[in-house]
């Protein structure tokens, strides 16, 4: 039986969330296949006239569901050259499918504990993280309490006494990206992308950079990750959330971009049902 969800937890800095829309550069109206949940769909097929003729184009249904035919440039149909959405500006923010008006929310459930968050495949979110450097806080809704990382984890049950909740670079950078090489990409442009990462750091052996900044991203990964400690134990997590940590940092010590490194890795990692767990794969006792 589901345990009743007694309270729930969110990143403070998550409050100041605002959808980049037509600023965006990496748009989520691009690239992803988009699901249209059954009632939305339902709503959809209730359109008349002209509306009801586009949407009618632009769903295709398979046997795995509905979902939006995208165009040759791999976009959503309603995604207009401004970045706007067209179903917004007609039907307003209502008349999205499940899946649009969630993104870029993502919702967990450990025991009694509710954690929400934003995911880093968002521009947006990865900007916001880094516009502070203070420590990270978590907000209880139900106790009105905010605390960092290390006391969530023993809120959760999963106490971190004997670990160290501060970023420490991994000692092997290759070793890192050799894990990395070895996920399924997520796009041609991935691949090249780590070739040059390679590449450049034996060239440039730069010590990677640690601090509060990274602290925070530290703490972010983990949140994100949390669900994964019962079943891999924490040191396995831990060590996940390093190596993310240290992609970033290496990026930023190569090309000076740790949010661009950030959302990328997201997408490529947290956006992935085989690349999480394989990561973790290899830090398993
Ligand atoms: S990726 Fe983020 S900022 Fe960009 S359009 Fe999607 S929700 Fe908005």
């Amino acid at each position: 039986m589901d345990q009743e969800v007694l309270f729930h937890i969110r990143p403070l800095f998550a409050d100041a969330f605002a959808c980049k829309a037509g600023e965006c550069r990496h748009s989520c109206c691009r690239g992803w296949e988009i699901d249209i949940d059954e009632n939305t769909l339902s709503h959809y097929r209730q359109l008349s006239g002209a509306w009801r003729e586009r949407m009618d184009a632009a769903i295709c249904e398979d046997k795995y569901g509905a979902h939006f035919r995208l165009t040759s440039e791999n976009a959503c149909p309603f995604l207009r050259s401004d970045g706007l959405c067209d179903l917004i500006l007609a039907f307003g923010e209502d008349a999205l499918c499940d899946i649009c008006a969630l993104h870029p929310r993502f919702y967990e459930l450990i025991g009694q504990f509710e954690l929400s968050g934003l995911g880093l495949s968002c521009e947006a979110v990865c900007e916001l993280l880094l516009s502070e450097n203070g420590e990270l806080l978590y907000f209880c809704e139900e106790t009105e309490e905010s605390f960092p990382i290390f006391a969530l984890l023993s809120r959760l049950g999963f106490p971190a006494e004997n670990h160290s909740l501060s970023f420490l670079p991994v000692e092997d950078p290759a070793r890192m990206l050799a894990r990395l090489e070895k996920t399924e990409p997520i796009d041609e442009a991935w691949p090249l992308e780590l070739a040059r990462i390679r590449r450049d750091w034996a060239e440039h052996p730069v010590p990677l950079p640690i601090g509060p900044r990274y602290d925070r991203i530290f703490s972010y990964l983990l949140f994100r990750v949390l669900e994964e400690v019962p079943l891999r134990g924490l040191d396995a997590v831990l060590s996940y959330v390093r190596d993310g940590v240290s992609f970033v940092a290496l990026h930023d010590a190569l090309y000076g971009e740790d949010a661009e490194a950030m959302r990328r890795w997201s997408e490529q990692i947290e956006y992935s049902t085989e690349n999480i767990p394989y990561l973790l794969s290899c830090f398993e006792a």
